[in-house]
Order: C-alpha cells, then structure tokens, then sequence
C-alpha cells in the first residue's frame, strides 16, 4: 500500500474512526464481544491487541497481550480483556515499534507513553486498577486510541517512520520504507 492509499483507506474507514461506546455493564451482548475478540486475534498470526471497533462493534471493549522481557527481547503475554479502559496516568513518551491488524503488513514507529496507569473492568465485570510499563504500555495505548477513531498511521510523524518488512538474501528481516504514489 503506498502512503496515499493508506490515507485514502484510513479516512474511509468509518468503522476504525468511529468513537466507541461505554458498556454499562456485562451482559450476554457483551460476553459475546469478548469471545469475538478472542477468536479473531487468536485467528491473527502476529496479532497482540484487537479493539471492538476493529471488529465493527463501537463498544469500549479491547483485547492485548502484554508481555514480559525474556532475554531481552518483549513477548506477547496471554491476552486480557479491558473493558472501558481510562486512561489516568500517562507519561515516560518516547517513539517504539507500532503495527496495527488493520494495516496488515505495515508498521511504524510512533510516539506514546511507556507509563500507563488504567482503570477499567476485566471481563468478569470487576473494576481494575493496572500500571502498564515499557512496550505493554504502548500495546495498551494502541488498543485504547481504536476507541477514539484514532489510528496508529495518525500518530506517525515522519513518512520515513512508515515501513513494511522483507527477508533479504542473507535471510534477514529489513525495513522497506513506503514510497508515496502519486496520482
Ligand atoms: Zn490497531
């Protein structure tokens, strides 16, 4: 996709810009969003958070994966639900590694919070109150920008920070930066 398709795409993409719906509470509505999230992530080869709109649902409904680093390299942990996730801390803000499952393919690097303190409630309806640190802060960051119609391409800065990946002969993985098309 070059850089003008993916805007075109983002811009009519009314399902991703749509701001999302607080849930009142957790009925059988709900608990099926929840196994739909599940089943669609857990379906996606690489995928570590799906947020309800994804899925054409505007409820405040996400699913991620934080992880943990083992060896120094982050791994998606099993995935939590976070329903009506607020955001009430939020700070340490520097660029890392970002990726959506609406853009396949496509990954970037953009600006969030590597502190996150969230509250919501988990999927049995019970209230939470959860830091997120490091990488699990800017999955969860991610995951709470769908809710509000935004879009991980939003918050790229430069085009040089939009890429996609390929093997090269050495069998190493590269960026290919994204070319601009024009009409
Ligand atoms: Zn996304």
């Amino acid at each position: 996709m070059a850089v003008r398709e993916i805007i075109l795409y983002a811009t009519h993409q009314d399902a991703l810009r749509k701001k999302s719906k607080a849930v009142p509470f957790i009925n059988q509505k709900v608990r099926q969003l929840i196994r739909d999230l599940k089943d669609t992530l857990a379906a996606s080869s690489d995928g570590i958070g799906l947020a309800a709109p994804q899925i054409n649902i505007h409820k405040r409904v996400v699913i991620a994966c934080p992880g943990a680093e083992i060896d120094g390299e982050w791994q998606a942990g099993p995935p939590v639900i976070l329903v009506n996730p607020e955001i009430i801390e939020a700070s340490g803000e520097r660029r890392d590694f970002d990726g959506c499952l609406s853009f396949p393919g496509l990954y970037g690097e953009t600006a969030r919070p590597h502190h996150l303190r969230v509250t919501g409630l988990d999927e049995t309806g019970e209230a939470f109150d959860r830091v997120y640190e490091g990488f699990n802060a800017v999955v969860i960051h991610h995951e709470i920008d769908h809710l509000n119609g935004v879009l991980f391409i939003d918050r790229v800065e430069n085009l040089k920070d939009l890429y996609t990946l390929r093997e090269n002969e050495r069998g190493e993985i590269e960026r290919v930066p994204v070319t601009v098309n024009m009409p």
